[in-house]
């Protein structure tokens, strides 16, 4: 089964893709963490890759574009994709249909967590001294906000047409989450 998880940053993206990759026994595509690795190796791509996101910018389509398809085609995942945080613009969700479509894949739910900004900044300021994460100051996830809505939106209003489309109130709990996704998969 393969699954895009939709929502700004703070939305709990990552909380319910680690929740599916044990219930499916699936694989979780965080283009967030793929890209803090690659800064990680201090390569001339991770300098530039820190940079935008130091900024709270989108990293280039083409680098994450490049960084996913390996994965999209390894064979042992294939059927085993969970989304986070990838597609992000409309280009990013034309390469993910042309891969699939090549790899003879497809998406089987997308499902938007949604939230109000007010919520997201108090979960994100929480999570900042948690885990104490660079791309996380104040003025950078009000622009992260920003950013987001800006260029996922008309993302997110093109996969709403589609059938395969749930959207889910993404102020409540965990578990409650949870359960309403698996009340989709039925599984
Ligand atoms: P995340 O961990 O998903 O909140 O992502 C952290 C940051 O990584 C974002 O603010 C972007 O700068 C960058 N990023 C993550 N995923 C993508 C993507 N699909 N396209 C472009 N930039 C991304």
């Amino acid at each position: 089964m393969n699954i895009i998880l939709f929502g700004p940053p703070g939305a709990g993206k990552g909380t319910q893709a680690k929740y599916l990759v044990d219930k499916l026994n699936g694989f979780q595509i965080s283009t967030g963490d793929i890209l803090r690795k690659e800064i990680q190796k201090n390569s001339e791509i991770g300098k530039l890759i820190f940079n935008d996101m130091k900024n709270g910018k989108f990293v280039n389509d083409e680098i994450v574009n490049k960084l996913i398809k390996e994965i999209i085609f390894n064979p042992s995942l294939k059927d085993k994709l969970i989304f986070d945080g990838y597609p992000r613009s409309i280009s990013q969700a034309k390469n993910l249909d042309l891969l699939l479509d090549k790899s003879n894949q497809q998406i089987d739910f997308i499902f938007f967590l949604n939230v109000d900004k007010e919520t997201i900044l108090k979960r994100i300021k929480k999570r900042k001294i948690i885990e104490k994460r660079s791309d996380d100051e104040l003025d950078t996830i009000i622009k992260r906000y920003d950013t987001y809505m800006e260029t996922t939106k008309p993302v997110l209003n093109f996969y709403s047409k589609n059938p395969k489309y749930n959207e889910i109130d993404g102020t409540l709990k965990i578990e409650e989450i949870t359960a309403k996704i698996d009340a989709f998969l039925n599984v």
